[in-house]
């Protein structure tokens, strides 16, 4: 569905405007964020008074990003001077998906329908290093979300710490925000952790890349319609860990290879989670 969401179609310098923009327009109303709500929800017991602080104090100035990192790539290459048949292309990359059915059967509502358009990374704000914790933090979220009204979980995907991937809400509907930009026609892929306090850990980050690689296949997505939340709305989302890693993810994803999503469905999806929540 054809809609504005404004002209994004540039890179680092008119992120930093935006964030000028909405940081002087906005107001602290509009502070909570999907993500961050999550958090609230996962960590009620941990001051959030802190985590509101920090929050804000991330908002106001993006720093000078280190040299950027070369994201983690699998490779398709099949080892040292293959005989090459040039005329067959490398079989695609299959990236498994946990079906929703494996983690939650919630849901609430209808979801209102779009095509995707752009991808716009997250992160849950749920600091995690326990991986065994992440589908009890997932469902947190979704509990979370929809404690707002929301159909379900408000992202399409989630990564967790061992990369393991996620399915969201149907691709097909619209996500939800607590923030103020228009989510239509976005992607939203999420990694669990928060990443002003953590880093992605490289099997996320390796994880994301196909998982973006397979969106931009899939939806004729150029790299520069690849951000972060941060980027549409006043939030540190994905996480001052993560912002400045996003040029180097979307080039990344743009260089490789085929990749094909292949769900994990009904048994197969329940009995994977329960190996990941028992730490397997
Ligand atoms: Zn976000």
């Amino acid at each position: 569905m054809p809609q504005l969401l404004g002209t994004v179609a540039h890179v680092d310098v008119s992120r930093r405007q935006m964030l000028a923009l909405l940081g002087g327009s906005i107001g602290l109303g509009y502070l909570f964020t999907a993500c961050r709500s999550a958090l609230e929800s996962a960590t009620h017991s941990v001051a959030t008074a802190t985590t509101a602080a920090s929050h804000e104090e991330s908002n106001t100035a993006i720093t000078t990003p280190p040299a950027p990192e070369a994201v983690p790539q699998t490779t398709s290459s099949t080892g040292i001077n293959p005989p090459s048949p040039i005329t067959s292309p490398a079989s695609p990359e299959t990236l498994a998906v946990i079906a929703r059915e494996g983690w939650s059967f919630r849901q609430q509502g209808a979801f209102r329908s779009h095509q995707i358009e752009r991808i716009t990374i997250h992160h849950t704000a749920a600091e995690i290093t326990d991986n065994s914790r992440a589908p009890a933090l997932i469902r947190q979220h979704e509990d979370w979300h929809m404690s707002h009204g929301w159909p379900g979980l408000a992202y399409h995907f989630i990564i967790d710490r061992a990369g393991n991937v996620y399915e969201g809400r149907p691709i097909s509907a619209i996500g939800d925000t607590f923030t103020e930009y228009d989510p239509t026609g976005h992607l939203l892929a999420s990694f669990e952790g928060h990443f002003d306090r953590q880093s992605p850990s490289d099997a996320q980050l390796a994880g994301m890349t196909r998982l973006v690689a397979w969106a931009m296949q899939t939806y004729s997505v150029p790299a520069q319609l690849i951000g972060g939340h941060r980027d549409w709305a006043r939030t540190t989302c994905p996480g001052s860990n993560m912002y400045w890693r996003l040029g180097g993810l979307a080039r990344a994803a743009a260089d490789h290879g085929t990749v094909e999503l292949g769900y994990l469905r009904n048994d197969a999806a329940i009995d994977r989670v329960a190996q990941i929540s028992a730490g397997q």
